[in-house]
This record gives structure tokens, C-alpha cells and sequence, in this order.
């Protein structure tokens, strides 16, 4: 059989193999991005209780509605935007669902899409799936930031789409007020849609506020934003998360969505509505994770890594050019073979794999876990 791809260059994830590795040899896995500790008892027990009270079935295709009305008002706490629960949010199978839906449902083939990198790792295969032009924006290096001018340069008749995440994966980098100034100055009077990927929200550090598009109204009205309950409450595993978009673009994406997935996990979701006004789960993450940041880096202090800034998310970029000159992909095998302590390579998240000889390592795992990891780390 002839079989022609549509996806000729795409292998396995980083995310897999880096795990896949860890396993092999027993490593410390600091790579894929999971915390290591238990989510709250609370939400163990609604969604057991949830399953046993009967809520088994399909829930309605837009996400069970206690479920939506509590997202509502958390973004109108959070962001000071009143959104309406029935047009406005979709609940989807995890963030990469909700992109997926979102990419798929606005952008056609040949319509130009302009992405930062180095960018998680499902936004360019979903954009080649739609026949999309990927416009990359290489963010500047060693800070991370973007490079406004660079995407103004970028913009043409046939932009659809910008795509933004905030806290980044993988540099801990966050957009300020100043960047999304610049942002809606690029987009003012133009059709151009932004994805917002703000599946960290609630991990920011040393005061910032996280800076939702949401918060803007002219960025709000033009936007799918993305967000998973697996960053706040402590569990990936289960692949819930949401997209809020206005209305009208609403509408496409539920097209999509309806037969991608047509409905999202019923008793994770009667949970994550349950618990969703506990204010403190989400407003205690900057503090919590915060604690595990600075022990690490100070757990780290004395090897040969030079650490960058996280100022947001469960992640810290780290240079090893004192350690050795491996490609960055290299670096990561040996240090999960050679030393147990596995990591993911920089490049991953860039199409032509660009090598700053930079790797990231995940935070979010017990002290305990963290201790093991640095001793490791600094015997290098
Ligand atoms: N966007 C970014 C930047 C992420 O790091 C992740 C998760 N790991 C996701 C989206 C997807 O989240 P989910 O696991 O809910 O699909
Ligand atoms: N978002 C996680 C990370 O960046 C993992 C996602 C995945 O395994 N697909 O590590």
C-alpha cells in the first residue's frame, strides 16, 4: 500500500520519548511536564461520588452547565470579563483538544498563521493540518521575549491568526501589559484572530499578573483562549480542560469540536465544578510553585548549569555549555543515561531545531524528588 502521509516530518513526541527514556533507565524524570504529587483529596472523592451518583452518561456537548457557570465567574473574578457560560465556553477533552478545535475550525488552507518559537509542540502539525502558511517568529534569545517588530513585518492580507502563550512552555518567559499593547496596536483593524494558550494562568512569580487576552477587550472579542484543569488542580492525566472564545467564533469551533469529540469526561467535570469556586486551589499555585522554583535553583547553585529567569509556568530553561558541546538532544539522552536525570531538549520546540545548547527541566515534583534530582545534577 502507498502511503502518503500528512505528516511526512512529525516523529513521536519529546514528551514520549524523554519518558519512554526515563522509564528505561530509571531516571528522575524532570522532563515531561506532570507534577508528581497528589491532586486534592476533595477532587478524588466529587469525582468518585460523581461516578457513583449515576453521572455516567454523556454530558451536554458544550460541557456540563454547573460546570460552565463556574468558569464564568472565575473569569469574571480573575479577569474582570463577564463571559455567558452557553455561548461562550466550550469544555474539550484537554488544552491540546481545544487548540486543535480552535486551529481547525478558522484557519483554511493557504491562510497565514504567525507563531512564536520556540512553541509547544502541537501548534505546527495541527497548522500544517489545515493547509495552514506557518509564518515562525524565533523569540528573542537569551530573554525570550517577542520580537513585536518582527511580527509586524510578518502581517499580510492573508494573516489569520497569531498564536500566543502565556506563561510559556518551555521558557517560564510571560507577555506583559506592554506586549499586548503592541499585540492589539498589530491587529487593530484588521481580521486577524489570536489563540491565547494560557493553560499556566495561575503560575506567575515575584507579583506579575498573569496578562489574559481576556482582560482586553479589543484582544477578547478577536480570541480562542485556552486553558486545563490539569495545571491548577494537579492532574494532567485526566484531559480536561476549555476553550472561551466570542460567540460568533463560538460557533465554528463547536462545529469542530462536535465531531471531534462531541463531549468532554462527565465525572471530571461534575468535580472540577464542585471545586472550581475554592478560590484558594487556584490562588495559592504562585506560591506553592514559587517554593519549588527557588529550591531548585538553589539545590542547584553549585553545579555547571547556567539557570535562566522562569517567571511563570512549571518550567526552568537551564544552559549546560560548561558542562559540554552535545547538540542539546544529545545532552538530554546522556544526562538521562549518564546520570539519570532526565530533561528535554530546547529545540524540540523549534521547527528547524535550533540549538542554544539549553535544556528545560520541570518543577513541578515533590522537594524530595527535587533534592534527588539536583544531587545528581551537581556531581556533573
Ligand atoms: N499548551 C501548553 C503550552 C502546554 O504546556 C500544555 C500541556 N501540557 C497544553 C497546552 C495542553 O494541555 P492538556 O494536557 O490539557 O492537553
Ligand atoms: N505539556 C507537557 C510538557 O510540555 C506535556 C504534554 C505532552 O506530553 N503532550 O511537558
Amino acid at each position: 500500500m502507498h502511503l502518503h502521509s500528512k505528516l511526512p516530518t512529525v516523529g513521536t513526541t519529546i514528551f514520549t520519548s524523554m519518558s519512554h527514556l526515563a522509564s528505561e533507565y530509571n531516571a528522575i524524570n524532570l522532563a515531561q511536564g506532570f507534577p508528581n504529587f497528589a491532586p486534592p483529596p476533595k477532587l478524588l472523592l466529587s469525582a468518585a461520588n460523581a461516578m457513583q451518583r449515576g453521572l455516567n452518561q454523556y454530558a451536554p456537548m458544550a460541557g456540563y452547565v454547573p460546570l460552565r457557570e463556574r468558569i464564568a465567574e472565575k473569569i469574571e473574578y480573575c479577569y474582570g470579563r463577564r463571559i455567558n457560560p452557553d455561548s461562550d465556553i466550550t469544555v474539550t477533552p484537554g488544552g491540546t483538544a481545544a487548540l486543535f478545535a480552535a486551529m481547525m475550525s478558522v484557519v483554511h488552507k493557504g491562510d497565514e498563521v504567525i507563531v512564536p518559537e520556540p512553541c509547544y509542540d502541537s501548534y505546527l502539525p495541527t497548522l500544517e493540518l489545515c493547509g495552514a502558511l506557518i509564518k515562525r517568529v524565533p523569540m528573542k534569545f537569551p530573554d525570550y521575549s517577542i520580537d513585536w517588530d518582527r511580527v509586524q513585518t510578518l502581517v499580510s492580507p492573508k494573516t489569520r491568526m497569531i498564536i500566543i502563550n502565556t506563561p510559556h512552555n518551555p521558557t517560564g518567559s510571560i507577555l506583559r501589559k506592554a506586549d499586548m499593547e503592541r499585540l492589539s496596536a498589530i491587529v487593530r483593524n484588521t481580521d486577524i484572530m489570536i489563540l491565547s494558550d494560557e493553560v499556566y494562568e495561575h503560575i506567575t512569580f515575584d507579583g506579575e499578573a498573569h496578562q489574559s487576552v481576556l482582560r482586553y477587550n479589543d484582544l477578547a472579542e478577536r480570541s480562542f483562549v485556552v486553558y486545563s484543569f490539569g495545571k491548577p488542580f494537579h492532574v494532567t492525566g485526566w484531559k480536561t480542560g476549555y476553550c472561551v472564545a466570542p460567540a460568533e467564533l463560538m460557533r465554528e469551533f463547536r462545529k469542530v469540536y462536535q465531531y471531534m469529540n462531541f463531549a468532554s469526561f462527565t465525572p471530571a467535570q461534575v468535580a472540577f465544578s464542585e471545586l472550581l469556586s475554592n478560590k484558594e486551589q487556584y490562588e495559592s499555585l504562585p506560591e506553592f510553585y514559587r517554593q519549588k522554583r527557588d529550591l531548585f535553583q538553589d539545590l542547584m547553585r553549585s553545579s555547571r548549569f547556567e539557570f535562566f529567569p522562569s517567571h511563570g509556568s512549571y518550567f526552568q530553561l537551564a544552559r549546560y555549555s560548561d558542562i559540554s558541546t552535545l547538540n542539546d538532544a544529545e545532552f538530554a539522552v546522556w544526562l538521562t543515561t549518564t546520570h539519570g536525570v532526565a530533561v528535554i531538549p530546547v529545540s524540540a520546540f523549534y521547527r528547524d531545531s535550533t540549538d542554544n545548547h539549553v535544556v528545560r527541566f520541570c518543577f513541578a515534583k515533590t522537594d524530595e524528588t527535587l533534592e534527588k534530582a539536583a544531587e545528581a545534577l551537581c556531581k556533573i
